[in-house]
């Protein structure tokens, strides 16, 4: 039993979670998974240190789908809920696929998404300046101000793209020490469809669906030092606080009128027409099985879990 689902994932927001296999280091080293999984979707973490006997209960967190280790990019695709967002997004709505968890948990390996957000990765001349983050009415909403887009006809145009932008971003990880892991990585794919309709006319829908590659959610507490990269990594853990907010709100809300803080953050504001519309939002929380890295892992669960 490779995928468990607890139900379809038909909700507006649905969390995933995919659990990599341990690494052949982390197996060489002696360490062992914490990490089981009972079924329905559910992922139960045993062996947390602490507590008065020296260890904790172990702990129980549900969600739409459970991915184990031997689960394929293919299973991924397929049970995911991510077909469905894209099918979404040829009829016209927005849509927003994030993988969320610390470095190393599998975010690239399960998204293989780039360009870019603070730093435009198409067009890396401009690269060392942030650029800003507008709100225009014309948009209808914000949006990057001189962002390099590129009108692509076929698939392995997008594929090319996908792959000028990757190639920058390992430049600019090249340059700022492990800088994939302190930049969120957004590839925003704007689909627009035709439809023939009666009298020869063609009905246009244009939709889109943005791929984010979420920084480590473990940066504060492991970038301790001093200066920009604290501002930067203050930035970073406030923009994921702000991005669990907005989704937990908006999972309230389908109960409750709730105010959502998009305004909060630069990457919220940029998923915000996504998020509020009418599209579907799909988050893939990444975790290591590993003992080592037993108290990220169960904080990445327990953001997920407050996410659905
Ligand atoms: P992140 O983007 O979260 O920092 P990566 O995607 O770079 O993590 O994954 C870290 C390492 O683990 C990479 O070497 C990657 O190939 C490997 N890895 C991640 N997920 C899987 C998986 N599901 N199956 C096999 N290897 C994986
Ligand atoms: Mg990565």
């Amino acid at each position: 039993r490779i995928i468990t689902s607890y139900s379809d994932a038909e909700d507006n927001i649905n969390v995933v979670v995919r659990v990599r296999p341990l690494s052949k280091k982390e197996i060489k080293s002696g360490d062992d998974s914490v990490v089981q999984f009972p079924g329905n979707g559910q992922v139960l973490v045993d062996g947390i240190p602490g507590g008065p006997s020296g260890g904790q209960k172990p702990k129980l967190f549900s969600y739409n789908v459970v991915f184990e280790p031997a689960a394929t990019q293919e299973d991924v695709l397929q049970f995911s809920g991510m077909k469905r967002l894209i099918e979404m997004a040829v009829e016209g709505f927005r849509c927003t696929c994030f993988c969320y968890g610390q470095t190393g948990s599998g975010k690239t390996h399960t998204l293989t998404g780039p360009p870019g957000l603070v730093i435009d990765l198409l067009n890396p001349g401009s690269a060392r300046k942030p650029l800003a983050v507008r709100w225009s009415k014309k948009a209808r909403g914000f949006f990057v101000e001189n962002l390099f887009t590129v009108d692509c006809e076929e698939f392995d145009d997008l594929m090319a793209v996908l792959e000028e932008g990757m190639r920058n971003r390992s430049v600019g990880r090249h340059n700022m020490n492990d800088y994939s892991s302190r930049s969120h990585t957004i590839l925003c794919v704007h689909i627009t469809s035709e439809e023939p309709a009666e009298g020869g006319v063609f009905i246009s829908r244009t939709g889109k669906i943005n791929f984010v590659d979420l920084a480590g959610s473990e940066m504060t507490k492991k970038t301790q030092s001093e200066g920009k990269t604290l501002e930067e990594a203050n930035n970073i853990n406030k923009s994921l606080m702000v991005l669990g907010y907005c989704i937990s709100s908006l999972s309230d809300s389908k109960k409750k009128p709730t105010h959502i803080p998009y305004r909060d953050s630069k990457l919220t504001k940029l998923l915000a027409d996504s998020l509020a519309g009418n599209g579907v939002t799909l988050m893939i929380a990444c975790i290591s099985p590993a003992r080592s890295n037993i108290s990220e892992t169960l904080n990445t669960l327990r953001y997920a879990a407050r996410a659905k």
